[in-house]
């Protein structure tokens, strides 16, 4: 049986983080037998999923796949606590309020969009809690805190600051509000900067606070190392960590030149937790010791190492409230044959970037002004009644929305929601000459690559 207690979930991981390919895949065949078993007597919905398979299962490709879709629609089949209803969550998470505080005083709520429309609730039980403190505390905290960093950090007074969507109960903010409430005081110090503020806000919040520990999504440090390199930020944080995006390598020139440090990158998503993570090499190990990871074609093939995938299927080997077993993720990742020269054998991946980009609109006395894509993606999908959204720059005053109801009887009420956020947003950065246009077409993928973006420009005269 697999040990939940912290300490042995420690030992463990250091044993695996430079242990050989076959402890790894042994793990992995162990966990997966047990969760599979676990979930085959406690879940309806994998029981009935799994009907007539064996009863052991170690490979994890006799599973059949499962999507956002299927796992929200069966929701209360799907968890393995009865006392877990769909309505009770949605009505929990509906409180902002509830943001960090755990569900039935045992669970942590965590929702995501997504870019292709469907919600998603997920729930993260003790195990997984131990499994993620664990591993991040060894892993991360072993690369990325050394000595130096720890000294500045002690130096500056060990604030930190996050820049992210405080609007919702996603992954990152979550975590940091639980942190915050673990601890009054150090709670204190730790201080999360909406990233919907205006620009000028956010610097001046950051030059006030002095973080030690800068974290945010990697557009949004992009932004800031620029801001920085021109004077009106005034930060010298000892360690700065991206995450929710992938990070560029133009970003991460920009913020090593800018802070003087090298960002520290992750990744991670509201189904796997924190899934991956940087060494000191500036490659992607993926803690594969409790998430198996299966870079796959849009027929759930396998696809070999060093090619890039159309999407990847995961499988949570911690979490036990909610299985997530062959859970298709609309990730495109490489599999890296290689191994990392940092001594660590954990498996290397690549992320593919991410499509939306930075709008930047012309304002009418301030010049341009940039428009951070997951600001206005919060905005805009946060508001209640939106399935899907695309907003796209057309001009260099203009924004087209094209906008999906959840319910198409409601789209009139939807859509004016949607245009008053949106328009209230743009006037709180300063751009009050900005159109909001509601497109006649619906959200769609693009016709070339296939690929559904949120936010981006076309290209229009004089910018872009
Ligand atoms: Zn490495």
């Amino acid at each position: 049986m697999t040990s939940f207690n912290p300490l042995s979930i420690f030992m463990d991981a250091r044993r695996i983080t430079r242990g050989t390919p076959e402890m790894l895949a042994s793990r992995q065949r162990e966990r997966l037998n047990e969760l599979v078993r676990f979930a085959r007597a406690n879940s309806r919905f994998y029981a009935e999923k799994y009907r007539g398979l064996p009863d052991d299962v170690t490979d994890v490709r006799l599973l059949p796949p499962v999507t956002k879709v299927e796992l929200m629609e069966h929701f209360d089949d799907v968890v393995t606590d009865a006392s877990v209803r769909k309505a009770d969550v949605l009505q929990y998470i509906s409180d902002l309020g509830n943001i960090g505080k755990p569900y039935l005083g045992k669970y942590m709520v965590w929702t995501t969009s997504g870019t292709t429309g469907t919600p998603g609730i997920f729930l993260e039980d003790k195990n997984w809690d131990a499994v993620i403190t664990a591993v991040n505390v060894l892993r991360m905290g072993g690369e990325w805190y050394n000595m130096e960093v720890i000294r500045g950090m002690m130096k500056a007074g060990g604030n930190s600051a996050s820049v992210f969507a405080g609007n919702g109960h996603f992954l990152g903010v979550t975590m940091l509000e639980r942190q915050r409430a673990s601890n009054r005081s150090r709670g204190k110090r730790i201080r999360l900067i909406p990233v919907t503020l205006p620009l000028h806000e956010i610097v001046k919040q950051l030059n006030d606070l002095q973080p030690a520990m800068f974290s945010g999504y990697a557009s949004a440090l992009g932004l800031l190392a620029q801001e920085q390199l021109e004077g009106r930020l005034n930060i010298h944080p000892s360690i700065v960590i991206s995450s929710a995006e992938p990070l560029s390598d133009e970003n991460r020139e920009l913020i090593q030149k800018a802070f003087g440090v090298p960002p520290r990158n992750n990744y991670g998503c509201s189904e796997g937790g924190v899934m991956g993570y940087e060494c000191n090499h500036g490659k992607m190990h993926i803690n594969a010791d409790w998430i198996i990871f299966e870079p796959v074609d849009a027929n759930h093939n396998p696809v070999p190492a060093g090619q890039l995938s159309n999407r990847t299927l995961i499988t949570n080997l911690a979490n036990r409230v909610m299985p997530i077993i062959r859970y298709e993720l609309g990730d495109r990742v490489t599999l890296l044959p290689q191994k990392c020269d940092c001594g660590i054998t954990l498996p290397l991946i690549k992320v593919e970037g991410r499509t939306d980009e930075i709008l930047r609109f012309e304002s009418s006395s301030e010049g341009l002004i940039p428009v951070l894509p997951l600001a206005l993606w919060s905005v805009i999908k946060e508001t209640p009644g939106v399935l899907r959204f695309q907003a796209i720059q057309t001009a260099p005053d203009s924004l087209k929305i094209r906008l999906e109801a959840k319910h198409t009887e409601e789209y009139q009420a939807v859509w004016q929601r949607v245009y008053v956020n949106a328009r209230d947003y743009l006037i709180q950065q300063g751009l009050d000459n900005v159109n909001i246009v509601r497109a006649e077409e619906p959200p769609m993928r693009d016709p070339k690559s296939g690929k559904f973006r949120n936010v981006w420009a076309e290209k229009f005269n004089g910018l872009k």
